[in-house]
């Protein structure tokens, strides 16, 4: 897509977000009647997912030339992730320790509805997420983490092919360019689309008893908190490492991630505007594709530094408002979960609200203490979701460059 059809897009979408508050402000919960509007393009994204996740990342593995250089890849990649969501966990209880949001809270009685039949949810459901053992029921259910596994398993098999392989491969790099050029089409939506989902949901959040405000008053210093770390993460944290390792001029990268940033905040999934993050790395900010297709699309569904920070933030106000003080020890045991829960949670709207149940049971705090956080979580998903986009495309970026592949001018 050329520079000026992509930047007057982005000008639709900003318009169309502004026009969305505007119509909430003065129009209400009636600018739920847009909701299909939002429905249409996020249909039209998740409709692109799986055989774009599959063929970018066939033909990102492929590309890599042999096995050898697919495990540098992903070592680099799994060493960033880490870092990164290890950082994002640590400003997070920090923060949470600092502020206190839950001193003088009370929590509710009951196990809110998210949660119900996942009361046991655990690491070893998490490993066993990795695997399915019927992938086109996974395709069928836009589950990804497996969709990538095998996609790993695939490209890399194909790679040790050498003749054989050939065609296979030629078939991923055709499937993929047709797949990348509907993303192009499906992006003239996006302006409509994405005041669709804004209208809808904010619109919908005034129609709740008491409204935005009262909402934000229960549970404000919880939400200033997780702002807070969110904030620091994404302006302070990615940016440093995106100048120090990546080589890159934040600013400019920010820039030219505008319309995958502003797409995640009214989607809320990762996996959503995964093929509007990939278009924007590799073809606006020119990263090579082998790191973008291989970083972003794992990193959409298992690296998640603003969920992560979240998870550990809402486990310890959960521990605030019981009345429950945690040990350093339990404060490790949260750090560790909150990884896992957020590699666990999928790229989906408030997913990272359900694996916090593996957080809570970890240091035995009570399941109840969810439903203190969930009135606000459709909100603050927004903030976290569009945090874990710009993680991925950071990634994508420091990956590049430590594989000393120099990124190709846009
Ligand atoms: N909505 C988030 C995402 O898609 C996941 C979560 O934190 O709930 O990245």
């Amino acid at each position: 897509m050329n520079a000026e059809t992509s930047n007057r897009i982005l000008i639709g979408i900003v318009v169309g977000i502004v026009l969305a508050f505007i119509g909430v402000a003065l129009f209400g919960a009636e600018m739920t009647r847009f909701e299909w509007l939002g429905q249409l393009f996020l249909d039209a994204l998740k409709m692109l997912i799986v055989p774009l996740v599959v063929a970018s990342m066939v033909v990102g593995i492929t590309g890599l030339g042999d096995v050898r250089s697919l495990g540098r890849m992903g070592g680099t990649t799994v060493v960033y992730y880490f870092i990164t969501t290890s950082l994002a966990v640590l400003l997070g209880i920090v923060l949470v320790n600092l502020i206190k949001p839950g001193v003088g809270m009370t929590l509710g009685t009951e196990i809110p509805d998210t949660v119900l039949g996942k009361e046991t949810l655990g690491v070893a459901d998490l490993i066993l997420s990795f695997v399915s053992d019927n992938i086109v029921a996974s395709m069928a259910q836009l589950d990804l983490l497996p969709i990538i596994v095998f996609s790993i398993f695939f490209g890399g098999v194909l790679t040790t092919l050498g003749e054989q392989g050939r065609p296979v491969i030629t078939f991923f790099e055709s499937l993929n360019e047709a797949i990348m050029k509907m993303v192009h089409l499906v992006m003239y939506l996006a302006p409509a689309g994405v005041f669709g989902l804004v209208a809808a949901r904010f619109g919908a959040a005034t129609g709740e008893p008491g409204g935005v405000a009262a909402m934000i008053g229960s549970v404000g210093k919880y939400m200033v908190t997780v702002l807070l770390g969110l904030g620091i993460h994404a302006l302070v944290v990615l940016p440093l490492i995106l100048w120090l390792v990546g080589g890159r001029n934040p600013m400019r990268y920010a820039a030219d991630l505008a319309t995958p940033l502003l797409a995640s905040f009214s989607t809320a999934s990762s996996s959503a505007t995964l093929p509007l993050t990939l278009e924007a790395v590799e073809e606006k900010a020119g990263v090579p594709r082998r790191s973008a297709y291989f970083v972003l699309p794992l990193g959409a569904t298992i690296n998640m530094d603003g969920t992560a920070l979240y998870e550990a933030v809402a486990a310890i106000f959960i521990a605030q408002a019981a009345g429950i003080p945690l040990s350093p020890m339990q404060q490790a045991l949260i750090f560790a979960t909150a990884t896992l829960a957020a590699i666990g949670a999928a790229g989906i709207p408030q997913a990272g609200l359900v694996t916090m149940v593996i957080v809570l049971r970890a240091v035995g705090l009570p399941l109840e203490g969810i439903a203190l956080i969930l009135s606000i979580d459709w909100l603050l998903d927004r903030f976290r979701t569009t945090v874990n986009v710009w993680g991925d495309a950071c990634g994508a970026a420091v990956v590049a460059k430590r594989l000393e592949q120099q990124p190709t001018e846009a």
